[in-house]
């Protein structure tokens, strides 16, 4: 029969996934107790289409089994939510209390969640709180808490690779570095996850957590201060390879911005930002929340 986890690796998109959890953490019920298996695929019916294990449920669309179909049909109603959402998979030596507790404020409040020991833990966070979130777990923790939390967004319906291969790429990677302290792994695209060294080769993978927490409150202060359409400008005018002409379309670019941008471009010498860095800060906006 099809452990948690087993209920979890089906899921196809990042909707699927959000279902699944909050049916396990809404109590034993629909993936537990003995259930017959369906009939063989060969049969005139064949088993439900989305596990390949259970019967199909009469009452259900005609090709789901009951559970199956009952995911299905909360992930309807959950796609918009799921496009929001930070996937954080998390190999540490003890479950933070912010988790197992899920306390915090509602805003930050952790939505569904999967502990299958007492060292590994699966989280979905809604994109805007990631950084209140971290906040909130160093704080609580400290020092104390290491290992290592890998981050990436959910996928969605059609993408090459389903959510439980995503999940399972990141668990295959969870155990790659000594317990000596919190790391975290970001990966802005689910894909990346099947080449982590692309992103590691450029510096933009790994970071100490305090370090990452850090560039996430930078992103908020950047996010702040620049209009959508300034950013665009500044990415623009950071990215030019002529140096004259990167002066030239800097210096106009100032003049347009507000004192307080000026202020916090030149505090942080961004001009000066190598590429990746500056590519990371905008990877990073996409999940700080607009605080006016
Ligand atoms: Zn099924």
């Amino acid at each position: 029969m099809l452990s948690n986890f087993d209920w979890l690796r089906l899921c196809r998109n990042g909707s699927e996934l959000i279902a699944t959890l909050n049916i396990m953490n809404s109590g034993p019920g629909l993936f537990q107790g003995p259930q017959e298996i369906g009939p063989p695929l060969c049969g005139v019916d064949g088993p439900c289409t989305r596990c390949w294990i259970y019967p199909r449920a009469p009452e259900s669309s005609g090709q789901h089994c009951v559970a199956c179909e009952e995911i299905v049909s909360r992930a309807r109603r959950l796609g918009r939510l799921s496009r929001q959402c930070m996937v954080v998979w998390s190999f540490v030596n003890f479950i933070p209390d912010p988790v197992r507790l899920n306390s915090g404020t509602e805003s930050n409040q952790i939505r569904c969640s999967f502990l299958p020991d007492d060292n590994h833990f699966l989280v979905i966070i809604r994109g805007y709180s990631l950084r209140d979130w971290l906040r909130e777990l160093l704080l609580y923790h400290g020092s104390e808490l290491k290992g290592l939390m890998i981050l990436f967004p959910t996928t969605g319906t059609g993408f090459s690779y389903s959510m439980g291969d995503i999940l399972c790429r990141a668990i295959h990677n969870d155990s790659r570095f000594p317990m000596d302290r919190l790391r975290i792994r970001f990966f802005p695209r689910p894909l990346e996850l099947n080449a982590p060294h692309m992103r590691e080769d450029r510096g933009i993978l790994t970071f100490d957590s305090t370090e990452f927490l850090g560039l996430l409150e930078m992103a908020t202060i950047f996010r702040a201060q620049l209009l959508p359409h300034e950013q665009d400008m500044v990415k623009k005018a950071v990215g030019l390879k002529d140096h004259q002409e990167k002066g030239f379309y800097w210096g106009r670019l100032m003049g347009m911005l507000s004192l307080e941008a000026r202020d916090m471009l030149a505090a942080w010498k961004f001009k000066q930002w190598p590429e990746n860095r500056v590519r990371l800060l905008y990877e990073l906006v996409a999940h700080v929340p607009f605080t006016p």
